[in-house]
């Protein structure tokens, strides 16, 4: 971290050492005791529903702007903000014990890409802006991410017509979406204040989503509490027969990953990524939602999955 000192929320107070914030109530937030008492007692997975889990008591770290933006702290270098961590032993998820509320990532999401949300990271992350943001809002990258998207795809959907709706849930601008149906009105998701680009449809309220015969969350899924249930909404606008498709990046893998988590081997760094996906994770969650696999693979820094609704 860095310039930090000078900052007018900075106190006393906020230092702390090993410090487990999961144990305390959000600050601030209104929320009814037995509501936060149930997020507390963490019984089964939030990927495929499995209550063969295992809790690792501070298995995780919050991160310094993670916890500046959700918790309105900021911490001494070298002290460490503890979360405790859950492992799924049925699909090898890896994430918090209790799930973030969507509350807390609104503090963390409101103005995501935006200057101020930069400026802010930049404090506790220098040189963000000049990689990370940048390379995010790259032209180019976004490009090439589509070419390879579409190549991927061109293998597996034989009839690239008979797609008519596609959706991109998260997807920013759009600009991800694979460009090889020719007959498709494309629309994107997004709840933030990005524009969409040329020839996309944005649409911003869940209640003016339709159905569609293709869907995408691109790296989306390591940044939603509730995995599950995210995908079961979804799913509701994926017309029989319809793909989804999911890529998360590759931060893990699931060799020996249970001993790695329990021995602290592998802690949790929390940040925008609260879920550590692995390929078995990914195709756990589409088995458990009765999703027909068509493909599933590591390609170079991501994992992808592509499947049907039966
Ligand atoms: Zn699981």
């Amino acid at each position: 971290m860095a310039n930090l000192t000078g900052q007018n929320s900075y106190s006393e107070s906020s230092k702390c050492q090993n410090m487990n914030l999961f144990r305390k109530s959000p600050r601030g937030l209104n929320q009814d005791k037995s509501h936060i008492q149930s997020l507390l007692n963490t019984s089964f997975c939030r990927n495929c529903g499995s209550s063969d889990i295992h809790v690792v008591d501070r298995g995780g770290r919050l991160a310094y702007f993670f916890a500046y933006r959700i918790y309105g702290i900021i911490v001494e270098p070298e002290a460490t903000m503890t979360v405790d961590t859950v492992f799924c032993r049925e699909c090898c998820f890896y994430s918090t014990s209790r799930p973030f509320l969507n509350e807390e990532l609104q503090c963390l999401y409101h103005d995501y890409r935006s200057e101020k949300y930069d400026h802010d990271r930049e404090v506790f992350e220098p040189g963000y802006t000049e990689s990370w943001s940048s390379h995010f809002k790259d032209p180019m990258v976004a490009e090439a991410r589509q070419a390879k998207l579409n190549k991927y795809l061109e293998k597996y959907i034989s009839r690239p017509n008979a797609i008519r709706h596609m959706l991109d849930w998260g997807g920013g601008d759009g600009k991800c979406m694979p460009s090889l149906f020719p007959r498709a009105k494309r629309y994107v998701f997004e709840v933030s204040s990005q524009k969409p680009a040329e020839g996309i449809s944005k649409i911003s309220i869940t209640e003016h989503i339709k159905t569609y015969d293709y869907i995408q969350l691109s790296q989306v899924l390591e940044h939603l509490p509730q995995p599950k249930h995210a995908i079961l909404d979804i799913l509701k606008h994926l017309r029989k027969k319809g793909y989804l498709y999911i890529d998360v990046p590759a931060e893990i893998d699931e060799q020996d990953l249970e001993r790695r988590v329990a021995t602290k081997q592998l802690i949790l760094d929390v940040h925008e990524h609260i879920n550590k996906y692995c390929l078995e994770s990914l195709s756990g969650l589409a088995r458990s939602l009765g999703l027909a696999i068509v493909d599933k693979r590591r390609d170079g820094d991501i994992y992808r999955l592509l499947c049907q609704k039966d």
